[in-house]
């Protein structure tokens, strides 16, 4: 297992279309582990391969702690809602947004051993699902987002304190 690099904004991969996995090969599920081993060492929520510079349709989530989601060839199937909340990007270091994201989304995927399910995720996990999801199409947050100065962060932080 192994810590791999993340690719930053401005690397023209990240702009790439990811491919379909056709087969769960022991390098997928090497990809699996060292995409975690990334993920935990940079203190993220989510990780697409891509950002680790592999365009294959490979994501991974951890919204609660010790609650790792793998998701291959993940797609929406149901989305819900409304919700307008900051978001931040790996790839997209020291900065800081607002997007539009559904409240709530169901994501179908297939799992290591090759069996399909679905997850739902509401809030900060419908937030991450969609933004992992919009890198294996080549979609970076900052493409949609208004972007936060340091002043407006802390004025949206409050704001959101007095609600
Ligand atoms: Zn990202």
């Amino acid at each position: 297992m192994a810590v791999l690099k993340i690719i930053k904004e401005g690397d023209p991969t990240l702009r790439k279309i990811s491919r379909p996995v056709e087969e769960i090969t022991p390098r997928i599920i090497r990809l699996l582990d060292d995409m975690r081993d990334t993920l935990h060492s940079a203190d993220g929520i989510g990780l697409a391969a891509v950002q680790v510079g592999v365009l294959r349709r490979v994501v991974i989530v951890e919204v609660e702690p010790g609650n790792l989601i793998e998701l291959i060839n993940p797609v929406i199937v149901a989305r819900e809602g409304e919700q307008h909340d900051l978001e931040g990007c790996l790839s997209v270091p020291g900065k800081i947004g607002i997007t539009d994201r559904p409240m709530t989304v169901t994501v179908r995927a297939t799992d290591r051993d090759g069996n399909e399910f679905e997850v739902t995720g509401s809030e900060l996990a419908a937030r991450c699902f969609c933004h992992e999801l919009d890198h294996l199409d080549g979609i970076l947050y900052s493409d949609k987002a208004q972007m936060l100065s340091e002043e407006e962060l802390e004025e949206f932080t409050r704001s959101r304190e007095e609600e």
